[in-house]
C-alpha cells in the first residue's frame, strides 16, 4: 500500500519558514508584508478560498488587505482597483479570486496586475519566465509550484522520470508540465482529446490528475509504486473529492497525495511563501 503524502504537515512547515522571513522582512523594512485579495461575486467556493487565504495571511504575520464586490460591478471598477494597488506600497502581492464573473474579462484583468506583485504567477511575464526557464522568484503559479514540493517531500527523485500530467489548464497543467520539465522529468501532457489516456498514464513514474472530474484516475491506469498527485477538488453533496479514486489508487501508487489534505493546504503555503518572496525582491 502506497506512503500518504501530508500536504497539511507539509505546508505547516513551510508556513513556519514564511513566517520566519515574513518577520525578517519587519525588521528589515519597517513594516510587514503585504498581500491584497480582490473577490469579485457571490461564488461560494471562492469565499471559502479567500478565508482561508485571509486567515493563513494573518498567522503567518502578513497583513491582508480584502476587497469583495458583489459581482455587479463593472470591469472598470476592478482595473481601477488593480492600479490603485499597484502603486500602494504596502501591497507586496496581489491576488484577484478567480473565476471571475462572465462579464469581466478574466485575461484583462490578470494582465494588468504588476508581475511583481503577481502572487499567483498568472501574469504572461510571470508564465513567460516559467517557460523560459529563467528567474521566476516569488511568481510561480502556487498548485503547481506546491505539487513539485510534494513530490519533492517523498525523497524520490524527478530527475529522469516519466512524469504525465493530465490536465493542459494555464493555471495547473502547463505551468506543472513546466517545472517537471525543468526538474529533469521526461514529461506527457494529457487532455481531453487524448487517445488511449490509460495507456499513458501506466507509463507515468509521476502522475498529476488535474482534470476537474471526481474519481476519474482509478487503479488500472496507474503504474506500481508511482508518484501520484491529485490536484482536483470536485464537491457535490456528498463531500470533496478528487480525481484520483484514492482507496483503489493506494493500493497500487508508491506516494499518494489525499483530497482533501494534500495539494489544497500546499497551494495556500506557496500564495504566502511567493508573497514574501516578492516582498524582499520589490526592493521599496
Ligand atoms: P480546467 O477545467 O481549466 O482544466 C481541466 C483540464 O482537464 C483540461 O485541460 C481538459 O482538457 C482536461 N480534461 C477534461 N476532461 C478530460 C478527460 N476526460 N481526460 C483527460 N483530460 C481531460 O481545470 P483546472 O486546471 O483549473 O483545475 C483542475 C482541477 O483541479 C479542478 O478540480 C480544480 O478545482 C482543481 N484545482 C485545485 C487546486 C488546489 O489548490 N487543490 C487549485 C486549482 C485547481 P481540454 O484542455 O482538452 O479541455
Amino acid at each position: 500500500m502506497g506512503i500518504v503524502i501530508d500536504g497539511k504537515a507539509l505546508s505547516a512547515r513551510v508556513k513556519d519558514e514564511v513566517k520566519a522571513r515574513a518577520a525578517e522582512f519587519e525588521r528589515e523594512r519597517g513594516r510587514k508584508v503585504g498581500l491584497a485579495v480582490v473577490k469579485v461575486g457571490d461564488d461560494p467556493a471562492s469565499a471559502i478560498y479567500v478565508r482561508n487565504k485571509i486567515r493563513a495571511c494573518e498567522a503567518c504575520g502578513i497583513l491582508s488587505f480584502s476587497y469583495c464586490f458583489d459581482g455587479g460591478e463593472k470591469q472598470s471598477a476592478v482595473i481601477e482597483l488593480i492600479d490603485a494597488l499597484n502603486a500602494d506600497k504596502r501591497v507586496d502581492g496581489i491576488l484577484v479570486q478567480l473565476p471571475l464573473p462572465k462579464h469581466i474579462d478574466e485575461k484583462a484583468v490578470l494582465a494588468r496586475i504588476s508581475p511583481a506583485k503577481d502572487a499567483d504567477g498568472f501574469h504572461t511575464v510571470n508564465a513567460g519566465n516559467l517557460f523560459l526557464g529563467g528567474d521566476a522568484t516569488g511568481h510561480i503559479a502556487c498548485t503547481p509550484r506546491g505539487i513539485i514540493e510534494l513530490i519533492k517531500s517523498t525523497g524520490e527523485p524527478i530527475c529522469g522520470k516519466r512524469a504525465v500530467v493530465v490536465g493542459r489548464s494555464n493555471i495547473v497543467g502547463k505551468p506543472v508540465a513546466m517545472l517537471l520539465l525543468q526538474n529533469d522529468a521526461t514529461v506527457t501532457v494529457c487532455h481531453s482529446r487524448t487517445k488511449d489516456l490509460k495507456e499513458i498514464t501506466r507509463t507515468a513514474d509521476i502522475l498529476v490528475a488535474a482534470v476537474g472530474k471526481k474519481h476519474i484516475i482509478t487503479a488500472d491506469m496507474v503504474k506500481r509504486g508511482a508518484t501520484v498527485i491529485d490536484v482536483g477538488m470536485n464537491r457535490d453533496d456528498s463531500g470533496l473529492y478528487g480525481d484520483v479514486d484514492f482507496d483503489g489508487v493506494k493500493e497500487i501508487a508508491g506516494y499518494i497525495t489525499p483530497v482533501p489534505g494534500g495539494v489544497g493546504p500546499m497551494t495556500i503555503a506557496m500564495l504566502l511563501a511567493n508573497t514574501v518572496e516578492g516582498a524582499f525582491s520589490r526592493n521599496e
